[in-house]
């Protein structure tokens, strides 16, 4: 018998095949993926802009950062343009966004180029990666002989495994065998598609002082770029294999997905919303590689992991909404509980309870994320707040999830039972924060504000909390980080309520340490600045 069975060969599975390879290297483990290998690159799927705890993943904790530098893009942090007028002139957009790489770095991957490495380094290490299988059942034991059927060729095998795990993605073949399907009431629908060449938006004016702000390894371009209007965003990401990839990512209550679900009505619809982009759209229609529509993108589940030693990962679980590219954050986490529990039960280990608490721990994390998106559409296109809303959504990232999981205490039970108080009160606070965004948009949504430039990479506090993730914590020092780290947040939440002027309670009490707001978000409440630096040497990673 099979030691793991991992269904789906895709993002999820393989990488957590890799992890468990690290830990286990003489463990049986079976990945059954449907696709024949090599898979097309950029044309393949979404899942291309990574964000911190990814990256960290990916380049360190699996060791994949040869391979990122080589073949794949660094990526210069998310950047974010808000409506001005018709949204004709780029230059007069409020644009937020780093001018210099962070030192935390992240990547733009070519998902097709990506998932073709983790295939072959699969095959190296051993593990049993069957391509061009595809999965017909699955027989879930409450002991440890699951049962998985699939097809080669029109044969069917038969394997059984004691560890069961699905990253079959939307397949979800666990959750709909154990009727475990959640519905989400967040409601996003979108749709993307590829060019064969580069599409670079530092081309998109003639404004001198609007170009001479970003140019070589720190142009424009390679940001994740986000267009930012009412209910929905648009992203530009650029390839390695030298494609780009746009998406539109909308909210229903906002906008239908009837509206944007073929190439021409999506170019209509940019027609309409961000006419710069429908011009650059119709220019390049003959470099179109592919398109590709989703319908309610938010999954949930009920549970993830068993102590019946099955598990789930990636999208045949849960996934949110793509804004700040956080799919691959929890293929991380998933797979770092998947392992640690695998790992300790074929090392003789107790696991049951783990799998208990990880996975109410990793629906926390869902769940709390989840609050920086739902209902939160509606400010999209708003230039006052969304900025603070933005560096907020980064600062509880940096200091909580991104924060444990950098420092390596994700699978730390102990950690999570000494915290349990602070974290459940920066819950509250968050919701608070978010439902005073909602009350500040309301107060908001018709005052313009354009023609500016948020250079976050000036803000020694958002330096400082990314430069931070980096740091390698003693246990006392960790506590002590942590500890700071959620006072600043509750010092930052009762400055941005009182600077929004909402003059609403804040129900809790202002934490004695110093405030952190005044300086750093100067730029981000006043506006109509325009920071320039001196040139520094760029660190790309
Ligand atoms: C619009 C949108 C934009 C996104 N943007 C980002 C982003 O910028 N950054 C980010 O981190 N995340 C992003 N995501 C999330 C990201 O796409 C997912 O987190 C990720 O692709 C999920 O990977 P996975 O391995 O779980 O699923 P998949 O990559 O779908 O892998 C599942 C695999 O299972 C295989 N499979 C299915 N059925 C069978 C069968 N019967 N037999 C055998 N194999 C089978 C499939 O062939 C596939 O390879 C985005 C999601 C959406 C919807």
């Amino acid at each position: 018998m099979q030691d793991v069975t991992i269904l789906g060969g895709g993002l999820a599975g393989l990488s957590l095949a890799i992890q468990l390879r690290q830990k286990l290297p003489k463990a049986s483990i079976m990945v059954i993926e449907k696709r024949k290998h090599p898979v097309p690159e950029a044309a393949h799927k979404v899942g291309e802009s990574t964000v911190e705890v990814a990256a960290h993943y990916f380049g360190t904790m699996l060791g994949l950062k040869d391979h990122i530098n080589a073949d794949q893009l660094p990526k210069l942090g998310l950047r974010f343009f808000f409506p001005a007028g018709d949204n004709s002139q780029i230059e007069k957009r409020l644009e937020l966004g780093g001018q210099r790489y962070a030192p935390c770095p992240s990547y733009q991957l070519d998902r097709g180029r990506f998932e073709n490495h983790l295939g072959d380094l699969c095959i190296e290490r051993n593990i049993d990666f069957i391509d061009q299988a595809n999965i017909k059942d699955v027989r879930v034991a409450r002991g440890d002989a699951h049962a998985v059927d699939f097809d080669i060729n029109g044969e069917i095998h038969t394997i059984e495994s004691k560890w069961l795990i699905d990253a079959s993605g939307r397949r979800a073949f666990l959750k709909r065998k154990l009727g475990m399907q959640k519905e989400s009431p967040h409601i996003g629908n979108a749709a993307w598609f590829r060019f064969s060449n580069r599409i670079k938006i530092d081309d998109w004016s003639n404004d001198p002082s609007w170009q001479s702000a970003h140019s070589g390894l720190t142009a424009r371009w390679y940001s994740t770029n986000h267009f930012m209007g009412e209910g929905y965003w648009v992203w530009i990401i650029p390839l390695s294999s030298g494609s780009t990839s746009i998406g539109i990512v909308a909210a229903q209550e906002f906008h239908s997905i009837s509206d944007f679900n073929s190439i021409d009505k999506a170019t209509t619809w940019l027609e309409k919303f961000e006419p710069q982009l429908a011009d650059v759209v119709k220019d390049n229609r003959e470099n179109l590689q592919d398109f590709r529509a989703i319908k309610r993108y938010a999954v949930e589940c009920d549970q993830v992991f068993s102590r019946h030693r099955w598990g789930i990962t990636g999208e045949a679980g849960f996934f949110h909404d793509p804004f700040y590219s956080p799919g691959s954050d929890f293929i991380a986490f998933g797979n770092t509980f998947l392992t640690d529990l695998i790992s300790r039960d074929l090392s003789g280990k107790g696991f049951r309870i783990r799998a208990f608490s990880y996975d109410r721990i990793f629906k926390r994390f869902y769940y709390g994320t989840c609050t920086a998106y739902q209902d939160q559409y509606c400010m999209f296109g708003n230039p006052t707040v969304m900025p603070v809303k933005i560096l907020w959504d980064y600062l509880i990232y940096w200091s909580i999830t991104a924060f444990i999981f950098m420092q390596d205490r994700m699978c730390e039970q102990t950690m999570y039972m000494r915290n349990l108080g602070r974290l459940k009160r920066l819950g509250k606070v968050n919701h608070f924060m978010q439902e005073l965004f909602r009350d500040w948009h309301q107060q908001t949504k018709d005052r313009p504000r354009t023609d500016g430039v948020i250079d976050i990479s000036q803000m020694q506090l958002i330096r400082e909390m990314n430069a931070r993730l980096l740091e390698d914590l003693d246990a006392k020092s960790f506590q002590r980080r942590f500890a700071a780290n959620l006072a600043q947040l509750e010092t930052l939440a009762h400055e941005i309520a009182i600077e929004s002027g909402m003059n609403k309670e804040v129900p809790f009490d202002l934490p004695a340490n110093e405030l952190v707001l005044a300086d750093s978000f100067e730029g981000v409440f006043h506006g109509h600045q325009r920071i320039r630096v001196a040139p520094e040497p760029v660190t790309a990673h």
